[in-house]
C-alpha cells in the first residue's frame, strides 16, 4: 500500500497516517534481544515499507512480519 498526498498536496498528518501491528525480530548476533519477537504498532513509510531499528543493538530490523493494518 502506498501513502500519497491528498489533493492539496498534503500528506497525512500523524493522527491519520496508516499504521499496522507487526511483528519484528531482531537478527543480529549477540545481541540481547536476539530472535525474540515483539509486536508492535508501527507506521507505515511512505513508500508503503515497514523499516524498524532494535531498540537494543540500533541495526536496522529486516525480520519484520505484519500482522494486520492498513
Ligand atoms: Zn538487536
Amino acid at each position: 500500500m502506498q501513502i500519497t498526498q491528498d489533493v492539496n498536496g498534503d500528506w497525512p498528518t500523524l493522527d491519520e497516517w496508516p499504521t499496522v501491528e507487526a511483528d519484528v525480530t531482531c537478527r543480529s548476533p549477540g545481541c540481547p534481544v536476539e530472535g525474540i519477537t515483539f509486536r508492535e504498532t508501527m507506521y507505515r513509510n511512505a513508500d508503503g515499507v515497514l523499516r524498524a531499528h532494535c531498540g537494543r543493538c540500533n541495526t536496522p530490523n529486516d525480520d519484520i512480519v505484519e500482522v494486520s493494518g492498513a
